[in-house]
């Protein structure tokens, strides 16, 4: 982090937690957030794009300027030190709904690319276009045709498109990936809503309502000051891996609701009794558990502990393992204890298991377990001082 805001940190500390228009505390703006998620989601789904009170709240609730430093007009959840809330808010937030929870991830997570390897005046520009309402994102997959950066006289030509980029026709200043002679570079664009948004290949199981579509970029020029850092930065590790504990947090809110849901249906339905069933609820107890322990040990480890490098990015890949198998063991066994029902539409649980489902597919899941593999093979120490948890902290 730059000298100016690891200042703006300190001055932050014992801070009160700055409230928006609203003038209510941000828990309690996450909670009227969430709540409006969870109602407008099955609508959202059934016409595929983000609701239009979603977007709208995302401003006026204050969610989209909540990573940024209390300083900026935010609830300062990207900093270190808040790595528990802005966990809290991932999960939250994607226990209402799994396609805001993914636009959410990807906006923090641009956020603290453009903080971490930005210029001061390009993190100011950035935080003033978020204040007046705008939504980042980082589009980095590419397709047949992936984006090329070539230097022109009067700036930076863009060539090709990205593909499989969340919020498309929403964010309107996506940090997008793009290979260049030097290697490759983050360049922080401006688009007009709907501006470039092709959503016509976005036709899958779930997560409908992310608006995850592709964008062709070629012809449009940007000047030096939109490249974010320096050719490489975007995977630069710790943080280009161990930050895969953000996706899981929102694939955490999933599973407990669907936990929830289940619990719920067996109690009206008084099934509660039954042993079978009551193997599977603690079956999905364990497993939602299992997977929140160690994904706030990711996520603490990432925040806390980052110059240990290649055990953050060997948690953070324990964690997706485990957060995938969690989730598909509660998937499999909440369809199965509630039968019929959780397959027929607009019951959530039929619509959570789609999205869920869907999000789960992340980049090269048996890469991620085979170099946590070889990191605990690597080890010296025993099992039990691999990691160094703290349990007071993780439990907390
Ligand atoms: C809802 C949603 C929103 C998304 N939004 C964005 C976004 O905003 N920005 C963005 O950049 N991306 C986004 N993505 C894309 C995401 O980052 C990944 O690119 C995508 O999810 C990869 O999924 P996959 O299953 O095809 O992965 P793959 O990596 O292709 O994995 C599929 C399988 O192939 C295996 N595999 C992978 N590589 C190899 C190999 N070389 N040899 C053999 N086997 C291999 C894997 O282990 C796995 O078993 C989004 C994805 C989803 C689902």
């Amino acid at each position: 982090m730059r000298t100016s805001f690891a200042e703006a940190l300190q001055r932050q500390e014992g801070a009160p937690d700055l409230s928006r228009a609203t003038g209510a505390s941000w828990p309690s703006r996450l909670t009227s957030f969430a709540d409006l998620c969870e109602d407008k989601a099955a609508e959202a789904d059934e016409h595929s794009r983000v609701h239009s009170d979603i977007a709208a709240a995302l401003s006026t609730l204050g969610i989209l300027t909540a990573p940024l430093p209390w300083q900026a007009g935010g609830a300062g959840l990207a900093e270190a030190s808040n790595w528990s809330k802005l966990l809290d808010a991932l999960r939250t937030i994607g226990a209402a709904d799994l396609s805001i929870g993914r636009l959410f991830e990807g906006h923090a997570n641009a956020i603290d690319l453009v903080r971490r390897y930005g210029t001061d005046s390009q993190f100011q520009t950035l935080a003033h276009a978020i204040g007046n309402g705008a939504m980042t994102g980082v589009w980095g997959a590419d397709g047949k045709n992936p984006l090329q950066l070539s230097k022109v006289s009067d700036g930076w030509l863009l060539q090709g498109g990205k593909i499989l980029a969340s919020g498309i026709g929403l964010v309107i200043k996506p940090l997008v990936t793009a290979g260049s002679e030097e290697g490759q570079r983050l360049i922080m664009l401006t688009l007009e809503p709907r501006e470039r948004a092709d959503l016509s290949s976005w036709t899958p199981l779930g997560m409908q309502s992310s608006a995850t579509g592709s964008v062709d970029l070629t012809g449009m020029v940007v000047s030096e000051a939109c490249l974010i850092g320096k050719p490489g930065d975007f995977t630069r590790q710790p943080y280009f891996s161990g930050g895969a504990w953000r996706f899981c947090a929102v694939h955490l809110g999933g599973m407990q609701r669907l936990v929830d849901l289940y619990r719920e249906q067996l109690l009206l339905r008084r099934r509660g009794d039954d042993p079978y069933q009551l193997q599977r609820v603690v079956a999905c107890v364990a497993a939602a558990g299992t997977a929140a322990f160690w994904i706030r040990a990711a996520a603490r480890q990432l925040a806390l502990r980052s110059t240990e490098a290649e055990k953050s990015v060997a948690l953070s890949n324990v964690a997706r393992g485990i957060t995938e198998r969690a989730a598909l063991d509660i998937m499999e066994t909440v369809q199965r204890g509630s039968g019929l029902p959780s397959f027929i539409r607009p019951s959530p649980l039929e619509r959570i298991v789609r999205d869920l489902g869907t999000y789960l597919r992340q980049p090269m899941p048996d890469l991620a377990m085979a170099d946590a593999a070889r990191f605990a093979l690597a080890n010296a120490a025993p099992i039990k001082d691999m990691w160094n948890f703290d349990e007071d902290q993780l439990l907390s």
